[in-house]
């Protein structure tokens, strides 16, 4: 697979298709600062003809027999593995994040191709033999249709493989509209599933900005869309394809607190809350933001991690010593740096400017240390998604527990404690969907399910794992009963089981 194309295509009917609307919009290399390609953004009527074709495909895949599913999936598992590095250096290339990141995403997205293998069995239903007299009654899910998902860039890999794993193994067929930011990953994953012998036009992708993804969110063909993404787009899929009809699950942004109480080890706490805000360069939804100090030990805490960050190495993906990438535009570099600079003004300790002496070319900052941070500070209340770690302090556990509760975002938290009862009561009282016990990025394994609460979540389905199916299929209850012709008469009395 070459890596020079200028022009990408979209991948529609099992090839690479052309776009027609004339639109494209720049991939960059985050890490040179220079164009790497150009991607076609797709019109209504190009979307249209991939839903058309992942319509008609629909009828075949769905009676395609679970262990021939099955056996797709156990091919494609073989194929990423067989491919990560290509598969991570396409991601570094366009994303920025290191090739070790890289890998670590893919590996955590071919979880969910390998909880696909699964599916026969997840699929099983319940039966209940003689409900009634001579009568059983059981329950069979059955996949929605055609179904579509909406990608964020900053996994252009897992993210993906987090929807069309379950929802082809449901018997669905799929139109991805990845970033346009970091899009090539997704036609790698396309090849790859034709590969592993998944028919033309199961898995579709479409690029594309607003005119596409408005196009999903009006067609009467498509069933459930998948998000991940911001905040206020996330609210606006949901609002929009649920008003269309559609069944909708919109995951959000975030503003993930580590709350380290004085009794923790703050050496593992420092390391934590520095692995946990700069990997990837902060562009995590479940990445540390705010570090929740206890006055006791902030002194010592914020120390231990201004110590640690002169020893993270930045740079681009190319080197292999280097452990943090660029950030993905300039705009979007610019923008944290304006948080950093803002810092002071709002009445912050800038800790460690990470906005100078960054390497020349490339989107890159160093990372950035905030301290005596406070709610109503922009550093503090919005989602900066870059290497900026804020310190707020607090004086009890229960003024900590209180800021988490009261943020907007409920995505990810952690607590840093030796006291099991401590982080017992942390784990029963804390408003967030996925909660870390010394544990900073607490993304659940893939037999479970992911999705934050309040702003970081629409919908009542979270992604992947159990939900994932439930998301992706709807159950029929089936009533039957197989009597003697003979006994057969007219009762228009309401039917009793009794
Ligand atoms: P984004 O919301 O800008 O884009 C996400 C998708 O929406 C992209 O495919 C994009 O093309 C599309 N989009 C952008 N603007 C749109 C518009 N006006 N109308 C319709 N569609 C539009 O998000 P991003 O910058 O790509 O990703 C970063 C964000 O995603 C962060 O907020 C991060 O927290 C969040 N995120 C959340 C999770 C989670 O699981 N909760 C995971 C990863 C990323």
């Amino acid at each position: 697979m070459s890596d020079d194309t200028k022009t990408l295509n979209h991948w529609i009917d099992g090839k690479a298709v052309a776009g027609t609307s004339g639109r494209t919009a720049t991939v960059w290399n985050p890490a040179l600062g220079t164009a790497k390609a150009e991607v076609p953004l797709a019109s209504a009527s190009e979307l249209d003809a991939a839903v058309s074709v992942a319509k008609a495909a629909q009828v075949g895949w769905r009676a395609t027999g679970l262990s021939r599913r099955a056996e797709v999936m156990f091919r494609l598992r073989d194929l990423i593995d067989a491919n990560k590095k290509e598969l991570a250096s396409l991601v570094s290339a366009e994303h920025g994040k290191v090739p070790s990141d890289a890998l670590g995403e893919i590996a955590r997205g071919l979880e969910n191709v390998e909880f696909a293998c699964g599916i026969p069995n997840l699929l099983k239903g319940g039966y209940s033999e003689q409900a009634a007299s001579g009568v059983d009654v059981y329950n069979i899910r059955q996949p929605l249709g055609v179904v579509a998902g909406i990608t964020p860039f900053n996994f252009p890999a897992m993210v993906p493989m987090w929807m069309f794993a379950n929802a082809l193994a449901c018997g669905n067929t799929f139109v991805l509209k990845p970033s346009e930011k970091d899009p090539s990953a997704s036609l790698f994953l396309a090849e790859l599933l034709a590969q592993a012998g998944l028919p033309a036009g199961c898995f579709n992708v479409v690029h594309g900005d607003k005119e596409a993804v408005d196009a999903i969110l009006e067609h009467p063909d498509i069933a459930a869309v998948s998000f991940v993404g911001s905040t206020p787009i996330a609210r606006y899929i949901y609002e929009t394809g649920t008003k269309a009809g559609k069944r909708v699950q919109a995951l959000g942004g975030a503003k993930n607190h580590m709350l380290v109480l004085p009794d923790a080890d703050l050496d593992m706490a420092a390391d934590a809350a520095v692995s946990a805000a700069y990997g990837s360069a902060g562009e995590r939804c479940m990445a540390i933001s705010v570090v929740l100090a206890m006055d006791t030990v902030a002194d010592e805490l914020v120390g231990k991690i201004t110590d640690r960050i002169p020893g993270i190495k930045v740079g681009p993906g190319t080197d292999p010593a280097n452990e943090m990438g660029p950030l993905i535009t300039g705009e979007h570099r610019d923008k944290v740096a304006g948080y950093v600079a803002g810092a002071a003004d709002e009445g912050a300790t800038v800790v460690v400017d990470g906005t100078t002496d960054v390497p020349a070319d490339g989107f890159f900052l160093n990372p950035s240390l905030l301290d005596h941070v406070k709610p109503g500070m922009a550093s503090y209340d919005d989602e900066i998604f870059g290497p900026v770690l804020a310190v707020t302090r607090i004086g009890s556990y229960e003024e900590g527990l209180a800021l988490i509760n009261d943020n907007e975002f409920g995505n990810g938290t952690a607590i840093f404690t030796r006291d099991g009862g401590a982080a017992r009561a942390f784990q029963f009282d804390v408003e967030v969907g996925m909660v870390g016990i010394n544990v900073p990025i607490p993304v659940p394994v893939s037999y479970y399910s992911f999705g934050g609460w309040k702003s970081s979540l629409f919908g009542d389905q979270h992604m992947y794992g159990p939900e994932g199916v439930n998301f992706y299929t709807r159950s029929k209850v089936v009533t039957s009963r197989w009597p003697d012709p003979a006994t057969s008469t007219i009762d228009l009395g309401f039917p009793e089981n009794r």
